[in-house]
């Protein structure tokens, strides 16, 4: 490939807090560099979270939902649409996901399907352990909705926000706060990377003490090993921080870059069946990937053509996710919906968004798209 999704973005600051922490031996999954990158991120955040470095936000998810209490055996309701890595944690636990469809108004969790649901199963004594909806792209879910919904039946919340650093809820609060616990994601090709990692975010000093000892094996205050219970090692490399210390330096850059390159495909690509994710009035996404969607009717082009022809071209270019109750994986699981996500799924295409992505790179993208879409 010669233009890419999404691709690492280095300011070139992160080799001098790498090099740092060479020379304080720091080569150890704890350390000065953790901690000013965790400190970091909870200054970006506002300051009243705590922040936990964890080695991927799969971890980061799994260790969230153990915290919150999920059981082998509970339900919990989760955003069909979205990555693997942000399901995956509920099999680890045991639970059992119930999957919900996208409201086509924002792409993100419906909520009004949602609010049903919960009332049905508030009736019938069979409320789930926990909600965790996705952050889609880079857009914060209908946060204050949810929170209330998790308030009124007594559900835990857990948001993933591994798309969404950098992105706000309306109103300004920035994604990564919200629920009892988010989770945030630095691999390769999200917004900011530390090579890989993640970040389990709360206001609940307990739940973030909770992590803090789980991720490094659950070791009881002795002087020997003594354990109570069972923990992983799931805490970041401190070396990994320090690349992290780096990208925060350039995060908002980074998003306003994205939604730079978002805006530029709009505009370009206002074409006869092309429509772009919306964006709800008073939100602000990191629009971490560009998504459209294509009507092959009215664009006489399918999305296909439009992958495979960049394909051609070495551009990159990828299906939406594929719905996980649409997965091999998840054949026979509940679905609540209307086949919105399967819709998008049939006629979804992310475009190349990494930040740096050069302009001469995006007219080329634009360009090509342009030439397919309008001739005979
Ligand atoms: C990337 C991602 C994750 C998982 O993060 P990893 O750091 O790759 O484990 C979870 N959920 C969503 C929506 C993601 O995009």
């Amino acid at each position: 490939m010669r233009i890419w999704l999404s691709r690492p973005h280095m300011s070139g600051r992160e080799e001098v807090y790498v090099a740092e922490a060479f020379e304080s031996n720091f080569i150890a999954p704890l350390g000065p560099q953790l901690d000013a990158f965790e400190a970091s991120v909870s200054d970006f955040l506002g300051g009243q979270m705590h922040c936990v470095g964890l080695s991927s936000g799969s971890a980061a998810l799994h260790l969230a939902l153990r915290l919150v209490g999920v059981e082998a055996g509970d339900e919990v309701w989760i955003s069909s649409m979205t990555f693997a890595g942000g399901i995956f944690p509920v099999l680890y636990m045991g639970a059992t996901p119930v999957f919900f469809d996208l409201d086509p108004a924002s792409w993100t969790i419906d909520v009004g399907l949602l609010g049903e649901a919960l009332a049905k199963a508030a009736k019938a004594g069979k409320l789930p352990k926990a909600i965790v909806p996705t952050d889609l792209y880079g857009q914060s879910v209908d946060l204050d909705a949810l929170e209330a919904l998790a308030a009124e039946y007594g559900v835990r919340l857990v948001v993933d926000s591994a798309e969404s650093l950098g992105a706000a809820h309306r109103g300004g609060r920035k994604c990564g706060t919200g629920g009892d616990a988010s989770i945030l994601s630095f691999n390769g090709n999200k917004i900011i990377t530390t090579s890989g990692g993640g970040m389990l975010v709360t206001r609940s000093k307990e739940i973030a003490d909770g992590v803090r000892f789980l991720s490094t094996q659950a070791r009881d205050p002795a002087p020997h090993y003594e354990h109570s219970t069972f923990g992983y090692n799931y805490r970041l490399s401190n070396v990994c921080a320090a690349i992290g210390i780096g990208q925060m330096e350039v995060l908002d850059n980074r998003v306003a870059t994205r939604r730079a390159i978002n805006d530029r495909y709009r505009s370009e690509l206002n074409l006869p069946g092309i429509s772009f994710m919306p964006e709800p009035e008073g939100y602000y996404s990191s629009k971490w990937l560009t998504a459209i969607s294509i009507d092959p009717q009215q664009a006489g082009r399918t999305r296909e053509d439009i992958r495979g022809m960049l394909m051609e071209h070495q551009i990159e270019s990828r299906p939406l996710w594929k719905p996980m109750h649409m997965q091999p994986l998840f054949d026979g699981a509940t679905y609540v919906g209307a086949g919105f996500d399967e819709h998008l799924f049939e006629t979804g295409l992310c475009l190349p968004s990494g930040s740096d992505m050069t302009e001469a790179q995006q007219a080329e993208v634009i360009e090509r798209i342009q030439t397919l879409m309008t001739k005979a």
